[in-house]
């Protein structure tokens, strides 16, 4: 069974749940009050039928900006991707008054709040699947998902009420949940791309698998 969704798509800006991450976001208040600093709110319409879960905001990307994937390097690999699919339209300047828009597309996080080590514990990956849960359920035409990595996969998967033996994470699988496919992807990440773990050219192959998914269904 899906979990319940909450009423609202997004925490609180000072969401209390996960102490550890509390303590880590006031430590970065003191230390950079011009920062974002707060849980990242979902990018993009409702109304989209692609939504793409990444991992959790970066120190200095979205914990930073205060919009997913924005300010450091995932998002130079993610957001010409998704120009040249089609689902974003302007100019990506890594500011989130770049004038950027998503298409048909919706950029959300399997955490909403930045861990140290960009390593959530699996107590906070549960707690702040709520919030997941309910960005999925606000999506009335939801067709697609992204899960960027395996910890973006298994919460989708719990999201959707799907067992992960049944749809174990793979670079390039998909999975099908109802009218919902996921399609999983290793996180574009710097580290992945330059250990090659993800090359553009297996990163734009996912999304030309939506893309073409998408312009059929
Ligand atoms: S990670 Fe999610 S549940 Fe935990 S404090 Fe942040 S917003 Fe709240």
């Amino acid at each position: 069974m899906a979990e319940a969704a909450r009423p609202c798509t997004g925490p609180d800006r000072n969401c209390p749940l996960c102490p550890r991450l509390v303590e880590f976001r006031e430590q970065a208040r003191a230390r950079e009050p011009g920062w974002f600093n707060s849980p990242v709110p979902a990018f993009g319409d409702t109304k989209a039928r692609l939504l793409i879960v990444g991992l959790a905001p970066g120190l200095q990307g979205a914990n930073r900006t205060g919009r997913p994937f924005t300010g450091d390097y995932a998002g130079d690999l993610l957001y010409p991707t998704l120009l040249e699919y089609g689902f974003a339209s302007g100019v990506y300047q890594a500011r989130p008054d770049d004038g950027l828009t998503l298409v048909d597309c919706r950029i959300g996080n399997a955490v909403h709040c930045v861990p140290p080590q960009n390593k959530p514990l699996p107590a906070e990956i549960n707690t702040c699947r709520q919030f997941l849960v309910a960005t999925i359920a606000a999506m009335p035409k939801l067709r697609a998902i992204v899960a960027l990595g395996r910890i973006a996969h298994e919460s989708t998967l719990k999201a959707l009420g799907l067992r992960s033996a049944a749809a174990p994470f793979g670079h390039g699988a998909m999975h099908d949940a109802g009218p919902i496919r996921l399609y999983d992807s290793y996180h574009c990440s710097r580290y992945n791309t330059n250990t090659r773990v993800l090359t553009p050219e297996m990163f734009r192959n996912v999304f030309a698998k939506v893309r073409a998914d998408l312009t059929e269904g």
